[in-house]
């Protein structure tokens, strides 16, 4: 068997949801307005939405040895589960308001684990004012898996979406990429070589992702279209171009880098910085937005980055193409404006 994670949802499990399949190819499901009401004032009382208002919902996995390491501290695995999920929720522009949490247990699990995970989710839920609505668990007979579910909030008709992006529009990326990709290497022993003083930073973008919801909300009704990138740099815009049919170019010298990971590169040899650059474009795991946005935005843009305290940086564009090779296709640009064959794939579940 050979199935690779979208074509078995395409295949086997978008024809399941009926009229309503285009929310597949966003971060999160848009509730009818209608249901809205209803299902939050069941779930909780004191938290209900107008008519005004759309509930959105997005749902993630983690499992231990796949999404996160299993001996990393347990207050921090509990955040990178929440936050991940927060940050579907930031790329659809919604404010989230809940979670359910579902976990499954192994046999050899601790109090101590227990108590420093759920004080984990404690500090979150403060910071990001969100609380536990429920969930499920279960003893496994394998690797802890933890699913959460989030919940949250978008003015009607408001969502920002995957497929909205529109000819002519400016490709803009969040604060920095690659940083989170480079924790885990070094957590895994990899990149020996990092001064110990990096270390700590790459492993907190690892570990603690910053899910971009003030970004995202002010995003609505300037950005045509956003997703968050957990895949890859690359393997999400992907996302973008397809859902909107388009193609996109990307100037590489313009990809943001933390001053950390610049300085990686700038003593790298050769090797080390491909090494690099294949962990800024596929490596994933940033939680940063990708998002497009007609030029007459960027002044708007500037001025979100710099109340936000937030860099946003401007490193292509997206439009039309002419033939079928280069349908949806990302066109990576040098300096001299030339396409380079770079051809890096970013994560994918494949059976
Ligand atoms: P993200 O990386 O943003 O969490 P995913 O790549 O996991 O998004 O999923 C992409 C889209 O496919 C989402 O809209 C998600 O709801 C949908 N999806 C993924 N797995 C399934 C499934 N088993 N059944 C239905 N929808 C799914
Ligand atoms: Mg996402």
């Amino acid at each position: 068997m050979s199935l690779h994670e979208f074509s078995l949802i395409d295949r086997f499990f978008a024809p399941l949801m009926g009229g309503d399949r285009i929310w597949l190819l966003d971060d999160g499901a848009v509730l009818p307005s209608s249901l809205t009401p209803g299902l939050t004032s069941g779930l909780t009382p004191d938290l209900t939405t107008g008519p005004d208002q759309q509930t959105v919902i997005a749902t993630d996995t983690l499992i231990a040895g796949v999404h996160f390491r299993g001996r990393d501290p347990a207050d921090r695995i509990a955040k990178k589960a929440l936050r991940t999920n927060l940050s579907d929720l930031a790329a659809m522009g919604a404010t989230p308001f809940g979670y359910l949490l579902n976990l499954s247990l192994p046999a050899d699990i601790t109090e101590s684990w227990l108590a420093s995970f759920s004080s984990g989710l404690a500090q979150d839920q403060k910071r990001f004012k969100v609380k536990l609505l429920g969930g499920d668990t279960t003893k496994v007979n394998g690797p802890l898996v933890i699913t959460i579910t989030v919940l949250g909030t978008v003015p009607a008709k408001m969502a920002l979406a995957r497929r909205k992006a529109q000819p002519g529009d400016r490709l803009y990326v969040s604060s920095t990429l690659g940083d989170s990709a480079v924790g885990l290497q070094v957590l895994e022993e990899n990149f020996k070589a990092v001064p110990q003083d990096l270390k700590s930073h790459f492993i907190d973008r690892y570990q603690l992702p910053q899910p971009r919801l003030s970004l995202g909300q002010k995003l609505r009704g300037c950005a045509h279209a956003a997703i968050d990138i957990s895949d890859g740099f690359l393997a999400d815009l992907e996302h973008i171009c397809k859902a909107s049919d388009l193609s996109a170019w990307v100037q590489l010298s313009a990809l943001p880098v933390s001053s950390f990971l610049q300085e990686l590169l700038d003593c790298g040899n050769d090797q080390r910085k491909n090494q690099l650059l294949n962990l800024i474009l596929n490596g994933g795991d940033d939680y940063e937005l990708i998002f497009t946005a007609p030029p007459s935005e960027s002044d708007h843009i500037a001025f979100l980055s710099q109340s936000l305290n937030l860099p946003i940086t401007l490193v292509g564009h997206l439009g039309g193409y002419d033939s079928d090779e280069d349908k949806n296709r990302i066109h990576l640009l040098n300096e001299h404006n030339q396409s380079i064959g770079l051809h890096f794939k970013g994560y994918e579940h494949t059976w």
